[in-house]
């Protein structure tokens, strides 16, 4: 898994502000960086310490919250305590391990299974990853 993504200009009123969950959630390959670890640059609830150094991965990626007016605020990472990024016609959820069922709740779930029936109509799915637990939504 990477966090490659197509890069996307962020919704106008949306800040990261404190939340660090893209530093993180996912593995990344230039930082040698496992999964749900924070990244060695990150300063909780402030964010990178290598700001102008960070790797082309970091600069590129936005989450869906920041990129898709859309997603409402219930979406917002620190809030929901997941993040979600879309991957050609795979969108992929990174759930915070503290929190593993919450992509199981409402209003998450009806959402999910929606772009799962929307992503399979163009061959995609929606794939959800909490701690070790990976789980595909396929739509049907
Ligand atoms: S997960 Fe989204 S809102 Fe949180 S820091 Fe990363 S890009 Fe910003
Ligand atoms: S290099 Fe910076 S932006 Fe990239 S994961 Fe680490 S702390 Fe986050």
């Amino acid at each position: 898994m990477t966090m490659d993504m197509d890069a996307a200009p962020a919704v106008k009123e949306r800040a990261c502000g404190s939340c660090t969950l893209c530093c993180y959630l996912p593995d990344i390959d230039e930082l040698d960086k496992p999964a749900n670890t924070f990244c060695r640059h990150c300063i909780a609830g402030t964010g990178c310490s290598a700001y102008e150094k960070r790797p082309a991965t970091c600069r590129d990626f936005l989450c869906a919250w920041m990129s898709d007016a859309l997603l409402d605020d219930a979406w917002e990472p620190s809030r929901c305590h997941m993040m979600v990024y879309r991957q050609g016609k795979q969108i992929t959820v990174l759930v915070d391990p503290e929190h593993p069922e919450v992509w199981m709740r409402e209003p998450y779930r009806d959402r999910l299974h929606a772009w799962a029936r929307e992503a399979r109509a163009e061959g995609g799915y929606v794939i959800v990853y909490a701690g070790d637990a990976l789980s595909v939504i396929a739509g049907d």
